[in-house]
């Protein structure tokens, strides 16, 4: 039976690093992964159940769950299986589609095949809940955007004070508002001064409408080549920064610059010049769905990119994007699920 790669094992590779690793790479790639990507028959059939215990959660779950009303009898709690979460990576929108570059058009395409396949989404804060902010008898998505790319936020010309339709968050955010059990749930990973300029405005906008900030260091280093100060360094910083351009909120996820994954427990938790952070969950650049949500923290967590197979140069690892996880992996995939009674 093949095993999905441990995330701390993960391959990596030129196709799983991100964008602007680019222009440093070049080191051969490393072997491909051994195993395809994996049959449901590979994936964790963990039945762990746990009951909802989360104030935060049910919440939010009676936030998006239809038919809920006042006054009425108590339904019977929300109680989730743990199953297997895709975490789906951006990098930045463009005209059309690239290995790095996801088309306007098929941004808008993902999220409503997505929908239509019962996804709802989550942020990485989310995966601590003890059952995940989605309506039952959906399953959690994570979408993920790292660099701060300026595509990812721009301001409308004609609404003002909301993200334009040729970005990220204004795309997400129209179909939020068109799709309202489709949560503004989204997490960026950010450097310093992300998304080409207005950045603090842009980051409030984000937070106040519930989407996540996330560490992904000062100067998007690649802490795998730093002694371990540096590494603090790097990290340290870009927590001051958030800090200070967003006071009151407080950063709890990272993903590693490059997919480079340093000695990772030595800055999961540290402190920087008077400024400290636990990190909850640590994001990796590939490849694989992840096969159930780890009970602690810190703990890594595997990605997909989004992108075209042919955009891929390595075959081998055209297996390894979101569209080929959809093809061959979803239609019998154990996924984590909400739903209500004790079942
Ligand atoms: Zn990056």
């Amino acid at each position: 039976m093949p095993v999905l790669p441990h995330p701390h094992r993960l391959p990596l590779v030129p196709l799983l690093v991100s964008a602007c690793l680019l222009a440093a790479c070049g080191n051969p790639p490393p072997s491909p992964p051994a195993a395809p990507p994996a049959s449901a028959s590979s994936v964790s059939t963990s039945t762990s159940t746990s009951t909802s215990t989360s104030s935060t959660s049910s919440a939010t779950l009676a936030a998006v769950t239809p038919g809920s009303s006042a006054g009425a009898a108590a339904p019977p709690p929300l109680t989730a299986r743990n199953g297997a979460v895709p975490i789906l990576e951006y990098h930045r929108l463009g005209a059309a589609d690239g290995r790095w570059v996801r088309s306007y058009a098929s941004f808008q395409a993902d999220l409503q095949d997505l929908y239509n396949r019962g996804f709802r989404p989550v942020d990485l804060r989310d995966l601590s809940h003890s059952v995940l902010p989605v309506p039952p008898g959906t399953h959690p998505v994570v979408l993920t955007f790292d660099d701060g790319d300026p595509s990812q936020f721009t301001w409308s010309k004609t609404d003002p004070g909301t993200p334009g339709r040729d970005s990220v968050a204004g795309i997400l955010w129209r179909f939020h508002q068109a799709h309202p059990d489709w949560s503004f749930a989204a997490t960026f990973f950010v450097n310093k001064h992300p998304f080409g300029g207005d950045s603090q405005a842009k980051l409030a906008w984000l937070v106040s409408h519930g989407a996540e900030i996330g560490n992904h260091t000062y100067d998007h280093a690649d802490l795998a080549a730093l002694p371990l100060a540096a590494q603090l360094a790097e990290v340290g910083k870009e927590q001051a920064y958030l800090a200070q351009v967003l006071p009151g909120y407080r950063v709890v996820d990272f993903a590693y610059p490059y997919g480079a994954v340093p000695n990772w427990k030595q800055i999961a938790t540290g402190t920087y010049a008077g400024v400290s952070w636990h990190f909850r969950y640590m994001a990796l650049v590939g490849s694989n769905p992840l096969d159930s949500i780890p009970t602690a923290t810190p703990a890594n967590v595997p990605r997909i990119q989004v992108a075209p197979p042919a955009a891929v140069a390595h075959p081998q690892w055209r297996d390894l994007v979101w569209s080929s996880w959809e093809q061959r992996w979803l239609p019998t995939a154990h996924l984590y699920s909400v739903h209500r009674g004790s079942g």
